[in-house]
């Protein structure tokens, strides 16, 4: 598998210290955003593959990040994972209307984490 550029937006730094450590694992670079303006910040500056969002965030929540990204031409194809804290059927319609590519529902497990970022970074490399 490629090595990639991940960008985890969440302002809860246990959450990023926990899918930093398990994104590292797997060989992948890491860059950390703490709020939804540092995360589309970091998007535009740092061009990432794939974006970790939380959609609870200070600023910005994950969806008005998310919007902006696919309006923007040089982050309108990026890979999003959203990071829900509750599967609820309104945040994965909204997340799904714009565009995001994966929901993982907190509290996740690194073994899940890890399972749903390959198969993103899978979809990149085919
Ligand atoms: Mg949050």
């Amino acid at each position: 598998m490629a090595k990639r550029k991940i960008l985890i937006a969440d302002d809860n730094q246990q959450i990023r210290l926990l899918v930093g450590a398990a994104l590292r694992s797997l060989g992948h670079d890491i860059v950390q955003a703490v709020d939804g303006e540092d995360a589309l910040e970091k998007a535009i500056a740092e061009q990432p593959d794939l974006v970790l969002l939380d959609v609870t965030m200070p600023k910005l929540d994950g969806f008005e990040v998310l919007g902006f990204l696919r309006k923007q031409p040089e982050t309108a194809s990026t890979k999003v994972i959203m990071l829900t804290t509750a599967a609820q059927q309104d945040d994965l319609q909204h997340g799904a209307d714009l565009g995001c590519d994966e929901y993982l529902t907190k509290p996740f497990d690194p073994k899940a984490l890890r399972a749903v970022v390959e198969k993103v970074v899978a979809e990149m490399d085919s």
